[in-house]
């Protein structure tokens, strides 16, 4: 990647937050800060990256735009509503990124990413445009029909659980939202779906994502070990 090309970064911290019970889980402590606030300081630090747009919930705008005059994020260009799926409030987040040849795609969910994380997502992105952070599943997987009879089971060998930082040439992933209006759980599979290729690299099992209140102990405990 030449230096001159700027990378711009998407925060997709929108989720409802159901599962976390009455509290947005991008609020909850991690180390004692809220978890959205771990999230941002990673690219606010990170050399490689130019400018950060944050999405959020429509309820926790204030917040979250109070919480960026805190802490001083000279990074952060934005900080905008989401939408009703993942993939609307990127799409939000995309439109107010400006001038930049790539975009990270990461979820504010996943407060354990790393510079190394990032900065290995933006060379691995250069062979295809196209990289996303993912690790080899542990589990055997089994594909079942709603009446939960096993229809196959894939070979482990080639299984990667996805995870974000997922990186992108930014006319490749915003040509990919323009046309494919199918409904996604990532962002690659929307490229991949515009005939795109995808590298995966390795992420990290310890980039977890915080969902439920489980999550954030563990998240508690990985945080302590990375030494933060
Ligand atoms: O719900 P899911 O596990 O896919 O969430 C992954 C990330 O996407 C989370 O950080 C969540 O806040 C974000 N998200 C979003 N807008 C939505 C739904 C999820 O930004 N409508």
């Amino acid at each position: 990647m030449s230096s001159k090309q700027k990378v711009g970064v998407v925060i997709a911290a929108a989720g409802s937050g159901e599962r976390m019970g009455e509290v947005d889980k991008m609020f909850a402590l991690l180390g004692g800060k809220p978890v959205l606030v771990r999230v941002v300081d990673v690219f606010q630090s990170c050399d490689l990256i130019d400018q950060v747009v944050v999405v959020v919930s429509k309820q926790s705008l204030e917040k979250c735009r109070q919480l960026g005059t805190e802490q001083a994020w000279s990074k952060v260009a934005d900080i905008c509503p989401g939408g009703e799926r993942r993939q609307d409030s990127v799409a939000a987040g995309l439109n107010r990124i400006r001038d930049c040849h790539w975009v990270v795609i990461h979820d504010g969910a996943r407060p354990l990413v790393t510079e190394d994380l990032i900065r290995r997502g933006l060379v691995e992105a250069e062979e295809t445009g196209a990289a996303v952070a993912a690790v080899p599943v542990t589990d055997t997987i089994k594909v079942a029909g709603d009446d939960r009879l096993v229809q196959h089971t894939p070979l482990r060998d080639n299984l990667w659980a996805v995870q974000t930082p997922q990186v992108f040439r930014f006319d490749m992933i915003t040509e990919a939202y323009r046309r494919v209006k199918a409904e996604v759980t990532d962002d690659a599979s929307l490229v991949e779906q515009s005939g795109y290729k995808v590298k995966l690299y390795m992420g990290s099992y310890d980039n977890i994502k915080v969902t439920t209140p489980d999550d954030l102990a563990l998240a508690e405990v990985l945080w302590q070990k990375h030494g933060k």
